[in-house]
């Protein structure tokens, strides 16, 4: 029995990421999400995914180094480059 896949994993070419960036530097990405079991108690975090769903299922498990073509990662750049702007002000008043 294979597992199932999601069918929007298969509209959005969820795949196999390149060696730098993909899903875990993706804005969508959740690195825990509280899965819960069938009487809504706390079973463990997995990675998720905002597109394609919060849910519980297996097939919403995400790969940190897999990609799909809804992939943006704006807001986490702007966050890393104010984080450097940061860092150079710092060395500045030093
Ligand atoms: S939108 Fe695509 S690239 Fe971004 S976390 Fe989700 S599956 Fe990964």
């Amino acid at each position: 029995m294979g597992s199932v896949t999601l069918k929007k994993k298969k509209e959005l070419n969820y795949r196999r990421g390149p060696t730098h960036g993909g899903c875990s530097q993706c804005d969508s990405y959740v690195m825990d999400f509280p899965v819960c079991g069938t009487r809504g108690e706390f079973l463990q975090t997995e990675r998720r995914c905002k597109v394609m769903g919060l849910n519980n299922g297996r097939a919403y498990r995400i790969n940190p180094d897999n990609i799909c073509d809804a992939y943006d990662n704006s807001e986490h750049m702007k966050r890393y480059l104010g984080s450097v702007a940061q860092g150079d002000r710092r060395d500045a008043a030093n």
